[in-house]
């Protein structure tokens, strides 16, 4: 077991790396504790929490909705649910995000905590924060930062994730190495076969320098008024890809690194060997290098995305393997940029 603490001003966060939750399950109170679980997760792993009140939130972007947060309102009403119970969030990106909001909201806030299922999951989504819900297709719109009690990264679950929801995890980790930790990028050089192929050891240094990078920069700018903003590497493109081909995050996520990476190298920040370095990382994951997008309707997608600001959207790029930057870019440019990288 491996245990990093994330400080905030509103407290601690405690994140384990473990195989097997049984007993920090057996430490909740059953009776005052709600678990909101993923379908599939819960069509493998349903006896872990025998005991415990479940309800079953979907999967999906679909799920990650108002819609589903007010049903699930409704539910912990009808329950009887009050400030003193506890809300367990289980899953991968969708489950954790959409638990932790409405865990958030529900009697202005009672207390969670996150068992995340996903290697996605593991090295991002259920740490930092972050939590909140999708509107009419557009990611994220609506959503707090809180954090949980705790977060538990257990690899046991690992084993039942799809092939292509394990790999998409890849695009997260790879992350880290490209904007803030040069070692990190150099130690996936070096490992990714084995990551990939599910080498416990690798995987388990993987999730653990992920989230010291991941801790590190909530810890500094939890309000992601600075340098939190770098974690969207990749994200602008990401977000609009999502949005217009429902494509999985991380694989939306490694397509969006790679246009960013061609983006800077075309602003002259960026050396074009830079730029092969990470998208032959990429490649070795098995995640795509290329998607065969329509400028115009990305763009579109695009512009009304998170990260703009008036005329303006910003963009997180490199200026070499480890140093990411952000830059403000005019809206109006978003188009000629798409077709430019096709
Ligand atoms: P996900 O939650 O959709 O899970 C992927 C798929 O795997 C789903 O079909 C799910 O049902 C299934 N699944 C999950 N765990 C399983 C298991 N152990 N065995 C079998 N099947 C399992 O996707 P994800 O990639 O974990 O998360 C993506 C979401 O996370 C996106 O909505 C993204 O926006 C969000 N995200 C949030 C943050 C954040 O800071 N809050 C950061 C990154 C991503």
């Amino acid at each position: 077991m491996k245990k990093l603490d994330l400080i905030t001003s509103a407290g601690k966060s405690e994140v384990f790396i473990v195989a097997g939750i049984d007993e920090a399950l057996s430490r909740l109170n059953r009776d005052k504790t709600v678990v909101l679980a993923d379908e599939n997760v819960l069509k493998f792993h349903s006896a872990k929490f025998s005991g415990f009140q479940v309800i079953s939130i979907g999967s999906g972007e679909m799920a990650k909705s108002m819609n589903q947060a007010i049903h699930l309102y409704q539910k912990l009403i009808e329950m009887e649910v009050d400030r003193s119970w506890f809300l367990l969030g289980v899953g991968g990106g969708i489950a954790t995000d959409l638990s932790g909001f409405v865990a958030s909201t529900f009697l202005r806030g009672i207390q969670f905590g996150f068992v995340s299922t996903t290697l996605l999951g593991q090295v991002d989504a259920a740490v930092g924060g972050k939590n909140g819900v999708n509107i009419d297709g557009y990611k994220n719109m609506v959503g707090v930062i809180r954090q949980p009690d705790f977060v538990y990264c257990d690899t046991d679950f690992l084993a039942t994730l799809p092939e292509k929801e394990f790999l998409g995890g890849f695009a997260e980790i790879i992350k880290y190495g490209a904007i803030r930790d040069f070692n990190f990028f150099n130690y996936l050089n070096e490992n990714i076969e084995k990551g990939v192929s599910r080498d416990k050891i690798v995987l388990e240094t993987m999730i653990f320098e992920s989230v010291k990078n991941k801790i590190e920069v909530v810890a500094s700018d939890e309000n992601e008024t600075g340098e939190r903003k770098t974690l969207n590497f990749g994200h602008t493109f990401a977000h609009g890809i999502e949005k217009l081909y429902k494509l999985p995050h991380g694989e939306a996520v490694a397509l969006g690194m790679i246009l960013a990476s061609r983006l800077s190298v075309k602003l002259g920040m960026l050396e074009q060997e830079k730029c092969n370095e990470l998208e032959t990382l990429i490649a070795r994951t098995g995640l795509a290098l290329k998607y065969e997008y329509d400028p115009d309707l990305l763009a579109d997608a695009m512009k009304k995305d998170k990260k703009r600001a008036g005329e303006e959207i910003s963009f997180i790029l490199l200026q070499d393997i480890g140093k990411a930057v952000i830059r403000k870019l005019p809206v109006n440019d978003i188009k000629s940029i798409l077709y430019d990288l096709h």
